[in-house]
């Protein structure tokens, strides 16, 4: 079968695979679109490259059920990128994120994956490839739990530190709640994007002071709510300074350490600080229901390419200034 392999130095290859043995309780699935994905960076710059590649978001085909209840050939699905045990208590209430058997989902950027069944959800007919990609990956689905965690209301502001995909598809999400999303990113490019998803402002912290700016557009006081979409301390800074009092924050963008001051920003400021991480199978039924009420998840892609021109799609995302960048085979 088809797949890339993360060649080293940002090169991509397309070769020749062995086809995945599904293991007991797996299921074969034929790909049908997977999404590139900002936390691949790392993996396709890297000199050494990987055996693989590092695609996690995808939707495709059961060609292969292998004895797992409830799905059929040719069943369409989304699948989540944590597969966790599908027994223990985290499991059962569908927090696979906190099993502590859980593993990443890799390598989907092929024809053909093998995935547990319990990490599959079917697409209803009506979500095509493309919206099926992004709301059974992250890219809606990390927005998707993140205002779920926080309980955004409409006209909240909320300031979104950081226009990659991730920021993006909050803002689309955002905006289609009815909240008042101000983009903030230093790519002109990706705050034109941030516009054109709804963001009611955008501001370049190379052009602007973002903490002067956050205030005058909410009268003075700062966002009720402020995202760290970018993984960085000096956003996380910000979005602590900026915050209004009594205000929230989502903090989204991995980063290793980040600081804060206790008794200024906790203490003094009242802050409640959400963390968020991936989103919850069972969201994506919510996703859909959103998308039938008019929620055009599909703005959030920029590209969307054959498999085999993957290299663009990944020079591309690299250069920071795409949106979310889709690889077809349908
Ligand atoms: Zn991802
Ligand atoms: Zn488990």
């Amino acid at each position: 079968m088809k797949s890339l392999r993360f060649a080293g130095n940002s090169r991509i290859e397309v070769i020749e695979a062995r086809m995945p043995e599904p293991k007991e309780g797996q299921m074969l699935i034929r790909v049908r679109v997977s999404a590139i994905c900002g936390s691949e960076m790392g993996g396709f710059r890297s000199e050494k490259g990987m055996e693989g590649n590092g695609g996690h978001e995808y939707a495709g085909e059961v060609v292969d059920p292998n004895g797992c209840g409830g799905f059929s050939d040719g069943d369409r699905v989304g699948v989540h990128i944590i597969i966790g045990c599908g027994e223990c208590k985290h499991c059962l209430a569908d927090h696979a994120v906190f099993c502590e058997k859980k593993w990443f989902c890799g390598g989907a950027h092929s024809e053909y994956h093998a995935v547990p069944a319990h990490q599959c959800v079917k697409l209803p007919d009506d979500i095509d490839w493309p919206t099926g990609v992004l709301i059974a990956g992250d890219a809606m689905g990390v927005a998707y739990h993140l205002a779920d965690r926080i309980g955004i209301r409409g006209h909240d502001a909320v300031a979104v530190f950081g226009c990659g995909p991730i920021g993006l598809g909050n803002i689309l999400l955002l905006d289609f709640y009815g909240a008042r999303p101000i983009g903030i990113d230093v790519a002109p490019a990706r705050l034109k994007l941030a516009e054109n998803l709804g963001a009611v402002a955008t501001i370049n912290p190379k052009q602007d002071d973002p903490i002067a700016r956050l205030r005058e557009l909410t009268a003075g006081e700062g966002p009720d709510v402020c995202y760290e979409c970018a993984g960085r301390p000096e956003t996380v800074a910000m979005a602590f300074e900026a915050c209004k009092c009594a205000g929230k924050i989502g903090i989204v963008g991995e980063q290793p350490e980040a600081s804060f001051n206790p008794s200024r920003d906790l203490i003094h400021k009242e802050l409640t600080v959400y963390g968020a991480w991936y989103w919850r199978l069972s969201e994506f039924f919510e996703m859909a229901r959103l998308v039938r009420e008019g929620l055009d998840v599909k703005r959030l892609i920029s590209h969307e390419l054959p498999l085999e021109q993957a290299q663009t799609g990944y020079d591309l995302m690299a250069s920071g200034e795409s949106g979310k960048v889709i690889l077809r085979q349908w």
